[in-house]
């Protein structure tokens, strides 16, 4: 049986930052170039605590680090999982 296992994704900071994005500010909420479009000011808003994201320039959004991860690099749900080592197939 293949499942998802949530708790085997890497903590958002570390994701981010593997995936190259410069955070900054202060708040909940992280300021970093939008990957997603051709930023140019930080327009992308991430939060460290659930991997949530959402760029208020192109509308790019999402709940956790998997779906940032299916979004940029064009792949399923499935695929990304197993990307991050989140897919265990027993
Ligand atoms: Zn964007």
């Amino acid at each position: 049986m293949e499942k998802f296992n949530r708790s085997a994704l890497q903590r958002p900071a570390n994701y981010f930052k593997e995936q190259g994005l410069k955070l900054t500010g202060g708040g909940e909420w992280k300021n970093a170039l939008c990957p997603f479009h051709d930023d140019s000011k930080p327009s992308l808003r991430v939060r460290l605590d659930t991997g949530s994201f959402k760029c208020m320039a192109c509308g790019a959004h999402g709940g956790d680090v998997l779906a940032f991860h299916m979004q940029r690099h064009g792949l399923s749900f499935k695929q990304a999982a197993k990307d991050l080592g989140a897919w265990e197939a027993a």
